[in-house]
């Protein structure tokens, strides 16, 4: 039995007349276990519609009611987080621990979010001219949407609806189709903090949905995470038609490891950082750049680890590793894995070999030794659990590398020397940058975000840039009549 997945509008979940659907699996088993809603124009628009009434509402709505919202919501949230994993791991795959560490981090942001009163406090000059005062506000925007990935499909929503929702917007989701049950649940909790219907909708759907979000002239901003060809468009197409966007990329991080490196502590973060949520992370470490003599010791050192991480079900606790989100993407990882082996690159170890459950869609760890950087494994995002190990001869080599490379989310250097991280810091062309950190995800009050083909737009998410991008500013300059000339003895002395 197949359980359908609707939309949510106007405070309830709302099933979708366009006649489309698309089917949901568990990838754990590889069963369809539901079919979503696919949204047409229509269903949008309804959504726009009932967001940009509950708009107007919210956003005169007083900071301290809101911000009670945002209180009972993070309750709610907290108390959820064995429900909601569970709902992660059946349509995600990544195992539970991996799925309550992302409500975690999501739940960060809406403790930020809780923090809105202070977060948009504006300026005021006093007397910048005589008798003239001058004050800065920040105002929301209206109704925005936020256009999510398959791979944190609760953190990802929450980085972008918590700031989106206190600093008093209307947020419309549109969530992964491969994923799309926890938005609902999300949807839910915010009815029962209480907050008001429209405020937070959830539009299912596909480019379809997408395309009807970025040119309705109704939404005035658009958050995106996702794949790079998909960030440009979203950001190309959503600022043509006159939207404030930001669009978060794909990755490729570069984990560089210095001679003098801790080998035990790098590999161990390596291992972790590569092949944890079955490397299906933006921040996963997808390549180790070994600098001089530890490339031997450093692959030995991870290939030793690589046999006791445990893949299966994501609901099994002795689980550290699912599955892939689906059996392309993980015939496509296979393939990646073919044409590393076949351009030259030593399989260490070779994940197509690996002992793994036959049912869903599971594939094991990789290792790729003596990786260049003209191989498809080097220059594609391949997002799945594939390391590559590319060997060079010095920091210089191993920066110039870093650094030419089109994608630049995060990185991490692992060296015992200050000095070199400090230089590392200075050089790199990098987003976000991790010392001895393989995933260096900034804490919620800062801003996440990439370079180059890792993110389109000006404004990180969430955090302080997350507060500007979802609000605009207002500069007042204002006079008043000087109270000695009021027409009323007030009884001021006129020599002022
Ligand atoms: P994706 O780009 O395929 O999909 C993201 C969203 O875009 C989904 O909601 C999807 O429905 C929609 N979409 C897909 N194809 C579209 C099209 N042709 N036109 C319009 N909309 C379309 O990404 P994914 O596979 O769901 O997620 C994995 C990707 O996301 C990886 O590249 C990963 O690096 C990236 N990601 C980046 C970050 C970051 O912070 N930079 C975070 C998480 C994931």
């Amino acid at each position: 039995m197949t359980t359908r997945i609707t939309h949510w509008t106007d405070g309830s979940a709302t099933p979708g007349d366009s006649g489309r659907s698309g089917p949901v699996f568990n990838p754990a088993t590889g069963e369809q276990t539901g079919e979503v809603d696919l949204a047409g124009r229509d269903e949008l628009d309804r959504a726009v519609r009932s967001a940009t009434e509950a708009a107007a509402f919210w956003r005169s709505t007083s900071l301290a009611r809101r911000t009670g919202v945002l209180f009972r919501f993070r309750e709610l949230l907290a108390a959820s987080i064995d429900d909601l994993a569970a709902i992660i791991t059946s349509e995600h795959g990544k195992v539970l621990s991996d799925a309550k560490g992302e409500i975690q981090r999501g739940l960060e942001n809406v403790e930020y979010a809780c923090g809105v009163a202070e977060h948009m406090k504006g300026g005021y000059s006093e007397q910048a001219g005589t008798g003239v005062d001058v004050y800065s506000i920040r105002q929301p925007l209206g109704v925005v949407a936020g256009i999510t990935p398959f791979n944190f499909p609760v953190m990802v929503p929450l980085w972008m609806c918590a700031n989106a929702i206190a600093t008093g917007n209307a947020f419309i989701l549109k969530p992964s189709e491969k994923d799309p049950s926890a938005s609902l649940f999300l949807a839910d909790l915010w009815k029962k903090a209480g907050l008001p219907d429209g405020v937070f909708s959830v539009v299912q759907g596909d480019k379809e949905a997408v395309d009807a979000i970025l040119e309705h002239p109704d939404i005035a901003a658009v958050s995106f995470v996702g794949s790079t060809p998909i960030a440009r468009y979203i950001y190309e197409t959503g600022t043509r038609n006159g939207k404030r966007v930001q669009a978060l990329g794909g990755a490729k991080n570069h984990m560089l490891v210095l001679p003098d490196a801790d080998v035990d502590m790098a590999a161990d973060a390596a291992v972790s950082a590569a092949y944890g949520a079955a490397g299906e992370r933006c921040m996963a470490i997808s390549v180790a750049v070994a600098v001089g003599d530890v490339a031997d010791p450093l692959v030995d050192a991870i290939a030793a680890r690589m046999p006791k991480l445990r893949i299966g079900d994501g609901t099994d606790p002795d689980s550290e590793m699912g599955p892939l989100i689906t059996r392309e993407h993980r015939d496509k990882v296979a393939d990646y894995i073919r044409q590393g082996v076949e351009a030259g690159a030593t399989a260490v170890v070779d994940g197509r070999e690996a002992d793994v459950p036959s049912d869903g869609f599971f594939l094991g760890t990789t290792l790729l030794d003596r990786v260049s950087p003209e191989m498809t494994v080097y220059t594609d995002e391949i997002f799945g659990p594939v390391l590559c190990v590319v060997r060079q001869d010095s920091y210089d080599e191993a920066i110039a590398l870093i650094n030419s490379n089109p994608f630049a989310n995060g990185t991490a250097i692992f060296t015992r020397d200050g000095g070199a991280a400090r230089q590392f810091q200075f050089d790199v062309e990098v987003g976000m940058v991790g010392v001895n950190v393989p995933i260096p995800v900034p804490v919620s009050y800062y801003s996440f975000g990439g370079w180059k083909a890792s993110l389109f737009g000006d404004a990180h998410m969430y955090g302080p840039e997350g507060i500007a991008f979802y609000t605009r500013g207002k500069v007042v300059t204002s006079r008043w009549p000087d109270p000695a000339t009021s027409t009323i003895d007030l009884g001021f002395p006129t020599h002022r």
